[in-house]
């Protein structure tokens, strides 16, 4: 029997669709030697198309390891890993680089350019798709900038914008390509409370709309409840399958 596709559908508690996102026994070190130091231990993880997932859990824990290890922009050591159906583990950085324009991350720091506008921003990250070359790629990225409210801001530089909306125009950048994973590291950190409340609920509206799924770290309490899921790490342990740690809003 053929598999189910991984297209746009909304993640559906319960929902038998593939992973999109596979981790089994995923072991990770950093350092050589005698320095060579265990940080993350015996990863086990299942996301499903469309699913919200938020990891949180104490500083130095492991989660933004992990998620560099699930973005390929870090090489997995030992242990499966499987980003839309695609072994990771052990890959060329060719293969790496591929796998990584079907992702859209969002950071902390936003990390715009600065020299560059809103718009060129967008624009730069469709730029990365053979699809759009034919495309009009400012409409797209204008079109995108108005969907998170900042249509009238498509020509600001970073510095003119608040923290807030560069923050939006990161998730622009993230989203404008249609991804079928964000990964999202601390994006409310450097936000006040609405501010960061507004961020991921654009989040969580766009990436419902689109059929994408998000996994997303965070230490903010305060927007946990936008997910379908909620894990948790600590010393390199995920709890994921722990009622205890485990709330669903379902
Ligand atoms: P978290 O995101 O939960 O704060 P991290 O994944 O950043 O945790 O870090 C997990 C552990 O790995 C910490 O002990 C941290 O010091 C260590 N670590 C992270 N990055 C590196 C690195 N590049 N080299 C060596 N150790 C690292």
């Amino acid at each position: 029997m053929l598999p189910e596709p991984l297209s746009a559908n909304s993640y559906q508690p319960g929902s038998n669709l593939e992973p999109v996102i596979f981790v089994s026994n995923l072991n990770h070190y950093f350092g050589v030697g005698g320095l060579r130091k265990q940080v993350l231990f015996d990863i086990n993880l299942e996301i499903k198309a469309g699913e919200i997932v938020i990891m949180t859990g104490p500083s130095g824990s492991g989660k933004t390891t992990l998620l560099t290890l699930l973005g390929g922009l870090r090489s997995a050591q030992e242990g499966s890993l499987k980003i839309l159906r695609q072994q990771i583990c052990g890959v060329s950085k060719r293969k790496l680089t591929r796998l990584r324009r079907q992702i859209g991350y969002i950071f902390q720091a936003h990390n715009l350019m600065t020299f560059l506008t809103a718009k060129e921003n967008v624009r730069m990250s469709l730029e990365l798709h053979d699809e759009y070359i034919n495309q009009d790629m400012d409409a797209k990225a204008i079109a995108m900038l108005e969907t998170v409210g900042l249509g009238e801001r498509v020509n600001y530089y970073p510095e003119n914008l608040s923290g807030g909306q560069k923050q939006r125009v990161a998730i622009a950048r993230a989203l404008v390509s249609h991804p079928k994973i964000v990964l999202a590291d601390e994006p409310t950190a450097a936000l006040d409370k609405k501010s960061g409340r507004d961020v991921v609920e654009l989040m969580q509206k766009l990436a419902k709309e689109q059929g994408c799924t998000i996994l997303l770290v965070t230490h903010d309490n305060r927007i946990l409840d936008i997910a379908d899921r909620i894990i948790y790490m600590e010393d390199g342990i995920l709890k994921n399958d722990s009622a205890d740690m485990i709330t669903s809003r379902h």
